[in-house]
Order: structure tokens, then C-alpha cells, then sequence
């Protein structure tokens, strides 16, 4: 059976993405939901190990967005604008060119993935039952795999009733997949849920079986590189936090 790497959110961590790789093992494909760079230390780097990857599917968020100039920086908070700049600034031509390629949202083994959500693939944030529910009309598939909140966390629509349920996804669960749902396996590179341990799940399409995974990494590294090349405070701290 196939086993596929779930990922999203590396967000410039070099550190996390290593680590995630070596715990993941042996993989058929891999399959990222966005935002490889941005908030971290180490764009180029994170760009270049995803490219070497086999069976690679790589969508575009709205940080990679930043980093191509494609999108207003207004719209970002300050310490997330300032390592737009910086991204932006240090992204070599070749690895700008891999992003400016990605495409927003895919339908692959049956399984739709978009970074944020299928209806605002880039920008939505899905993070309550009734965006969820809106959600469902803009996909054709049964699953539909999401990053963007960096949050591990499903919902789930009652094939009977309709109604929608939800909940966050902890180390080693895995979720019952039945009816319409939506996965998302937390991020790589900056977890929000006050867990500071890189986050990624395996998917199995043949078994439709969804398991979630944390793994602590080298995390004093990746701020001692965040604080050498002079990104924000907030971003350095935030990564001990999990937030
Ligand atoms: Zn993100």
C-alpha cells in the first residue's frame, strides 16, 4: 500500500523539514500544501530538498505568493512583511522559478489539496464548522487536504444528517474517515497549537487511513539562524511557543 507524506507550512525551516523527512521513512509520494517559505531562516534550502524529492506535489501559499511579489505586503502583520523583504531578497532565481510554477490547488488519487481552502485556495482559513460547511460545494471529491492554520484538525460532514463536526487532530490519532471531510496535518515549520513539535501526517489512499504525527527537532538552531540573519524577535520566539 502506498504511504504518502502529508506536509504543509515549512515555512523556511530547514531543521523541522529534515526532521520530518528521516521520522517519515520511506515514502511513494509526498504531497505539500504551501508555504515552503517565509517566517524562517532557510528558504533556498527548504526550496532545493523538496525539489530533490520524488513524487513530489507542491502547492503555492500565500507566503511563497510574498516571496513571488505577487501579493501586496500590506496585507501581512509587520514581523511577517519584514520576512517577506527578506525572503524576497536572499530567494535565488531558480528556486523563485520553482515556486512561480506551483499551482493553487490539485486533485490527486482522488483527494483535492489547496493550501487555505478549496473555495480561496491561497487565503481562507478554515477554522470553524461553518466556513467548512461553505466549503464543501467548492470541491467534487470526498477529501479534501488543507494547511494554512497550522493547526492539525479535521471536519467532518455526517453523511446522514449533513451537519458538520470537527476537531484537532493529536499526536498518533487516527481520525475515522467517513463521509465529507476536511485534513489538515498541522505544520511543519511553525506549529500554532501551542505544541512546539514539527507536524505531518501519512496518508494511505488505498485504505483511506489519515495518521497524525509530532516530532520535536533542533529548534535552538533554527532561531540562532533566524537571530544571525536578523529576522523579528516575535518569529524566533514563537517557535519555542508553539504558536
Ligand atoms: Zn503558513
Amino acid at each position: 500500500m502506498m504511504r504518502i507524506l502529508v506536509l504543509s507550512d515549512i515555512h523556511a525551516n530547514l531543521s523541522a523539514l529534515n526532521t520530518v523527512l528521516e521520522a517519515a521513512g520511506p515514502v511513494d509520494g509526498v504531497w505539500c500544501l504551501g508555504d515552503t517559505v517565509g517566517y524562517g531562516p532557510d528558504p533556498n534550502e527548504c526550496v532545493e530538498r523538496l525539489r530533490k524529492l520524488p513524487n513530489l506535489t507542491c502547492l503555492v501559499g500565500n507566503h511563497d505568493a510574498a516571496a513571488l511579489e505577487r501579493i501586496d505586503l500590506e496585507a501581512f502583520n509587520r514581523e511577517a512583511r519584514l520576512s517577506a523583504r527578506w525572503t524576497q531578497s536572499v530567494l535565488t532565481t531558480e528556486n523563485r522559478d520553482f515556486l512561480a510554477q506551483l499551482p493553487e490547488r490539485v486533485q490527486i488519487e482522488g483527494i483535492t489539496l489547496a493550501h487555505g481552502s478549496p473555495r480561496s485556495p491561497v487565503w481562507e482559513y478554515l477554522l470553524d464548522l461553518k466556513t467548512a460547511s461553505e466549503n464543501l460545494p467548492f470541491f467534487e471529491t470526498d477529501l479534501c487536504f488543507i494547511g494554512h492554520t497550522h493547526i492539525p484538525l479535521y471536519f467532518c460532514q455526517n453523511p446522514e444528517s449533513g451537519e458538520m463536526s470537527g476537531d484537532m487532530i493529536m499526536d498518533g490519532d487516527t481520525p475515522v474517515i467517513a463521509g465529507r471531510m476536511f485534513l489538515n496535518p498541522g505544520s511543519v515549520g511553525q506549529p500554532r497549537d501551542r505544541d512546539a513539535r514539527a507536524a505531518y501526517a501519512i496518508f494511505t489512499p488505498e485504505s483511506r487511513l489519515w495518521k497524525a504525527f509530532r516530532v520535536p527537532y533542533d529548534i535552538a538552531a533554527v532561531q540562532n539562524r533566524m537571530r544571525q540573519v536578523g529576522l523579528p524577535t516575535r518569529l524566533v520566539q514563537r517557535l519555542l511557543q508553539g504558536w
